[in-house]
Parts: C-alpha cells; sequence; structure tokens
C-alpha cells in the first residue's frame, strides 16, 4: 500500500520522525510531501523544508529513494488540494498525527471533508508520549527567544533555526 503523510514541516521535528519510521515500517511505500501553501507563511521556504526532511532522516539512520532504491520513503512537494495529489499518485491513505484531543478535532473535520469531496481515506496516527508535546510552532517560538531545543529537533534543524533567528 502506498500512503502520504502530508505536511508544512517547517521544519519537521523528532515528532514527525517518529510517525515517518513506524508508518515506513507498515507501508509497501511513503510519500513525505510537504505543502506548499502560499496563505501560510512559513519560516524556512520550501526548499528549505524539504532539504532539512531529506538530511534530518539522514542524521536519524532512516533510508529515502534518492539515496537507495532500497528505500521505500519518497519526499516530494505540492501546491494546491492534497486530493488531488493523493488521486494523481493513487495513494491509498492520508497519514495525519494526533498528539492530543484538540488536533482530533481539526483532523476529523479534515479527514471528513477530504472523504466528502474525492472519497480519500485518512489514518489517524497517535504520537508517541515521548514527542506528543512538541509542535513546529513551539520549536520556532522557543529558538527565536535563544531557549534550547536540543530533543526536540534533529540536530541539522537546530542548527539551520540558529541560523535564521
Ligand atoms: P500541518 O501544518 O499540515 O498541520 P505539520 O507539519 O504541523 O503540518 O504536521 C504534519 C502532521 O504531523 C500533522 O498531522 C500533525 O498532527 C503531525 N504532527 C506534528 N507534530 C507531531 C508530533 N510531535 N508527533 C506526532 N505527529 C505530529
Amino acid at each position: 500500500m502506498l500512503v502520504v503523510y502530508p505536511g508544512s514541516f517547517d521544519p519537521i521535528t523528532l515528532g514527525h520522525i517518529d510517525i515517518i519510521k513506524r508508518i515506513s515500517n507498515k507501508f509497501d511505500q511513503v510519500i513525505i510531501l510537504v505543502a506548499n501553501n502560499e496563505n501560510k507563511k512559513t519560516v524556512f521556504s520550501l526548499d528549505e523544508r524539504l532539504n532539512l526532511i531529506k538530511q534530518s532522516l539522514k542524521e536519524s539512520g532512516v533510508r529515502t529513494k534518492k539515496n537507495t532504491e532500497k528505500s521505500n520513503i519518497r519526499i516530494e512537494k505540492h501546491s494546491g488540494l492534497l486530493v488531488d495529489f493523493v488521486k494523481q499518485e493513487d495513494c491509498d491513505f492520508i497519514i495525519r498525527g494526533l498528539r492530543r484531543a484538540s488536533d482530533f478535532d481539526i483532523e476529523y473535520d479534515m479527514a471528513r471533508l477530504n472523504k466528502h469531496i474525492s472519497g480519500v481515506e485518512t489514518l489517524l496516527v497517535s504520537a508517541d508520549p515521548k514527542f506528543t508535546h512538541i509542535a513546529s510552532s513551539y520549536v520556532k517560538e522557543i529558538a527565536k527567544y535563544g531557549g534550547d531545543i536540543s530533543g526536540l529537533v534533529p540536530e541539522i534543524v537546530a542548527q539551520s533555526i540558529k541560523q535564521k533567528f
């Protein structure tokens, strides 16, 4: 089965990486899809976010298609409706992560909407308790004021954020 794990990944965190590791062990193929949403202001550009994902996975010992043909993980970017990408690539499921009840409210609505407009199904994967407190937005806020973000993001991301702020 082919699944797509979409997100802003601004930037990728250890929570995202945990989900990627877990789903890539369960499904034949995984596409990590970086959203190019013009309405959402991001700290990292689309290419920076893609690069950070590539380097972070390498740092975490996760192989991607670019590194080796044996990998079942691809990293792609997309503008426009997620469901259009899902149909174009013939993905079986959209994967989203759930950290807490407030995530559920949003994700459940999105899952229902995507199902309604396209028939595409979403699987919600619960975050590992070790990572439920991690969000890209918190990481950026802490980094902006010089706080310590080690243990929240891969080392390469921590270095890149320091350069940004
Ligand atoms: P978006 O802007 O689309 O929500 P994010 O990059 O913030 O993109 O998140 C992508 C997906 O990863 C979402 O389903 C989100 O709930 C999930 N996610 C974010 N942080 C974590 C975490 N710490 N553990 C597990 N899942 C997470």
